[in-house]
């Protein structure tokens, strides 16, 4: 019989204090009286899942604190979620508990009360290390908030500490890329996720662009600035494991790794997506409507849909391709419809295979959507 899924929880924080002008998440600017109706509705929906057994003895592996910005949230109100969720499921003893932070929105304080209360990765928005590059994408605050907010991490006990940078910004060149690059590993993060700008529909940015006020992202120097990334990371011990993530040994989020070998994420919160004994199925992004539907004791979803094992493995191979090892010869069963694909994508350069791994070339990183949409 096979050994059961490695489990983790996701947990949609949907309040930011500020939207930037760039982002599409699910979120409402925080308002008191909103975070005490989440929170009501949040615990509502732990007991829920609790009843229907889901999780059932697995331990969890990961506790991923998202959104939005968490620590919108006091951190004492964070950190009694945190409570909550620990008494209703077991944890694995190594357990990873992340949270997400903004530099320039959390407190010395409050960082320490995360840390002692057993949050053991904490995960910063830093975005740029120029502040050129903050106004056009409306993202608040300074870039001496992120290396405060890092060193007070430090002081607090973290020692998994995550930095996102985005590239592609209106008006940042390559070298003002590499310049962030260097001063962001001045503070010796243990994990850099690295992400494309990208113009989302419905944002204040997409609005930007359509007026010509700000330019689109320039494509090929993306994937200059993308190159420029693996070099200056990699020299610096941190080994790109994914197409947008890098790591110091041993420090691979283990979170998103359950998104990319195929393991279970139960998703909690306004607008979280989860894969559970395969099924995937997806809450309503609407704290209202969220809230309603759980005082009712039902589900907050608006998307359910059980896949076939054939599915399944689709799925695995696809966000598999994701990682640089690529994915296991072995998982793939040899009566898979996506063969003939494969074939096709090796002729085009997109994929490569060893003895062991199938994975994407460095074009097929470029183009990795495009693949994903090929296998499906
Ligand atoms: S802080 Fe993050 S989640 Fe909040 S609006 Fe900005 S990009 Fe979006």
């Amino acid at each position: 019989m096979d050994a059961p899924r490695d489990i983790g929880l996701y947990i949609h924080i949907p309040f930011c204090k500020e939207r930037c002008r760039f982002c599409a998440f699910y979120l409402e600017v925080a308002r008191t009286e909103r975070i005490d109706a989440f929170q009501r509705a949040f615990l509502q929906e732990i007991n829920y899942y609790q009843r229907q057994g889901i999780i059932g003895n697995r331990p969890l592996r990961s506790l991923y604190f998202g959104g939005g910005t968490p620590t919108a949230l006091p951190a004492t109100q964070l950190t009694s979620l945190l409570q909550h969720i620990r008494t209703a499921w077991p944890t694995d003893e190594s357990v990873e508990i992340t949270v997400e932070a903004h530099p320039s929105t959390v407190s010395a304080s409050d960082i320490g009360i995360l840390a002692d209360a057993g949050f053991n990765r904490i995960s910063f928005g830093a975005e740029s290390m120029d502040e050129k590059d903050f106004g056009p994408i409306g993202r608040p605050g300074r870039v001496a908030d992120t290396e405060v907010a890092v060193e007070a991490a430090r002081t607090a006990g973290f020692t998994n500490i995550n930095l996102d940078l985005m590239y592609g910004l209106p008006g940042q060149s390559l070298s003002s890329w590499q310049e962030t690059l260097q001063s962001l590993l001045l503070l010796a993060p243990t994990h850099v996720s690295c992400y494309a700008l990208t113009v989302e529909e419905g944002t204040k940015f997409a609005r930007d662009v359509a007026r010509n006020l700000v330019s689109t992202p320039d494509e090929t120097l993306q994937v200059e600035m993308e190159s420029a990334a693996e070099t200056l990371l990699q020299t610096a011990g941190l080994a790109r494991y994914e197409i947008s993530n890098y790591a110091k040994p041993g420090f691979a989020s283990r979170h998103n790794l359950l998104y990319w070998t195929d393991g279970d994420y139960l998703g909690l919160g306004p607008s979280a997506q989860s894969y559970v004994n395969g099924v995937r199925f997806g809450n309503v992004a609407d704290l209202t409507a969220y809230g309603s539907l759980l005082a009712e004791h039902r589900p907050p979803l608006e998307e359910y849909t059980s896949l076939s094992l054939t599915e399944q493995q689709r799925d695995a191979l696809v966000f598999g391709l994701r990682l640089m090892k690529g994915v296991p010869r072995r998982r793939l069963s040899p009566d898979m419809p996506q063969h003939q694909r494969l074939a096709a994508l090796d002729r085009q350069g997109l994929i490569e295979w060893d003895e062991e791994h199938v994975r994407l070339t460095t074009l097929g990183r470029r183009y990795a959507d495009m693949v994903a949409q090929e296998l499906y």
